[in-house]
């Protein structure tokens, strides 16, 4: 697989963006957590909707950054809840 390149596919608009600039975000509404890999324009749109956000190690990547939402309704999706 050397030479091959992976694709992230951001989570919450489909844009795809290369491994490196994938950030990886962890919803937690109670005790569950949902991970998501977002490209750079989502994670600042979320960072402005949410009040503030905790660090932890990552699964995937080295950090990630932890939002809390009281239900899984306030998660980004590429497809939209209807
Ligand atoms: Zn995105």
């Amino acid at each position: 697989m050397l030479g091959n390149s992976t694709l992230i596919l951001c989570d919450a608009c489909g844009t795809e963006i290369p491994d490196k600039a994938a950030k990886e975000v962890v919803y937690q509404a109670g005790r569950v957590r949902y991970r998501l890999e977002l490209c750079t324009p989502c994670l600042s749109r979320e960072m402005k909707r949410h009040d503030g956000y905790r660090g932890v190690p990552g699964f995937h990547k080295r950090a990630a950054l932890v939002f809390s939402i009281t239900s899984p309704e306030e998660l980004p999706r590429r497809v939209p809840v209807h």
